[in-house]
């Protein structure tokens, strides 16, 4: 007798083409509490699972849906791109060629979207990471769009607003990426001077040189739930000090307990928040550039001769930025 017996004839048995295959990607595994979500009602809940509420990581087009009125973004500085200074190459490939079939796959110049664009009717200068490419890593080019967009922001004096999403600086191109840092860092602190508001949004991760330098610069700084802020990874910070780690470390809550974050908003919530946020910041900043002028005058009566331009005039100034040139640094013009 064998092993395998059919005691009852005649059983139907489901051939394999006869399966019901369901489409490819209707559902998603949720790594927050493993469910198993629908993936339209994901799309409908702004990528937010609707039981634990992790949120899953989204692209930069998404992001801009989700902050601007409709219509209302329009992209600068699309042909920035960076060119390969240093002809690097890792194990796999040429960095030049990487980059190539990275702009192909995610349509984008480069790692940060940049535009101009409304909120609510107020109208913003707008900065979105996508981790799609290259980790949302900051080369020359990363750098260059971030700074050229907060001296567009600064020239029309309208808030600067900056979702970072991103592993640092981009190890391809050096110390031209570590560069990035100041530059970017110099021009938020014209910025600054002239009163105009930049607000900084943290999304899961925000890491490296980017949290090091533009990230944590600004006015306010908001984050969503449990997204990953640090510098080192925790791994390598481990290792380092041969110590257990707290629970939770490198957690925008954990950080925010830290000071290091001014809100945490969930992502439903991050329009309004941006928005009471923008309000704010405007109107503090009208009365600073007021007080300003008001100082200016009073300054005028009694020195004929001022040493500084009002603060409405700094964005006709040249802006001193550190780092190469644009062309030493293999960057295209301006968009
Ligand atoms: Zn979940």
């Amino acid at each position: 007798m064998s092993w395998l017996h059919r005691a009852k004839q005649g059983v139907k048995i489901q051939r394999p083409a006869e399966k019901k295959e369901l489409p490819e990607g209707m559902w998603m595994k949720c790594p927050g509490c493993s469910d198993i979500i629908y993936r339209a009602e994901l799309d409908k809940n702004l990528w937010v699972c609707t039981r634990c509420s992790y949120h899953f990581p989204i692209s930069a087009r998404q992001y801009l849906e989700i902050l601007t009125d409709p219509g209302s973004f329009v992209e600068t500085y699309r042909s920035i791109t960076s060119l390969d200074p240093l002809d690097f190459r890792d194990a796999a490939e040429k960095y030049r060629l990487k980059l190539k079939k990275t702009m192909l796959r995610t349509n984008l110049s480069e790692a940060v979207l940049t535009g101009r664009a409304r909120l609510h009717g107020r109208e913003i200068v707008l900065g979105v990471f996508d981790f799609a490419f290259l980790g949302g890593s900051m080369g020359s080019a990363v750098g260059e769009k971030i700074a050229r967009a907060g001296l567009d922001a600064l020239e029309r004096r309208v808030p600067l607003v900056i979702l970072s999403r991103s592993g640092g600086a981009r190890m391809h191109e050096s110390v031209l990426s570590l560069m990035q840092m100041a530059k970017t860092s110099a021009v938020l602190a014209k910025l600054h001077e002239a009163s105009v508001p930049f607000v900084s949004i943290m999304s899961n991760p925000t890491t490296g040189g980017v949290s090091a330098s533009f990230a944590s610069l600004g006015d306010v700084i908001l984050a969503e739930p449990r997204a990953q802020i640090g510098f080192a990874g925790p791994r390598v910070i481990r290792e380092t000090i041969n110590q257990e780690l707290p629970s939770g470390f490198q957690t925008a809550e954990f950080v925010q307990e830290c000071g290091f974050v001014d809100l945490i908003v969930s992502r439903e919530n991050m329009r309004a928040v941006l928005h009471r946020v923008l309000c704010f910041l405007c109107r503090e900043a009208v009365e600073a550039a007021a007080e300003g002028e008001v100082a200016a005058r009073e300054g005028e009566a009694s020195a004929p001769a001022p040493a500084e331009p009002a603060p409405h005039d700094i964005g006709s100034r040249p802006v001193e930025v550190p780092g190469p040139p644009s062309r030493e640094i293999g960057l295209h013009g301006p968009a």
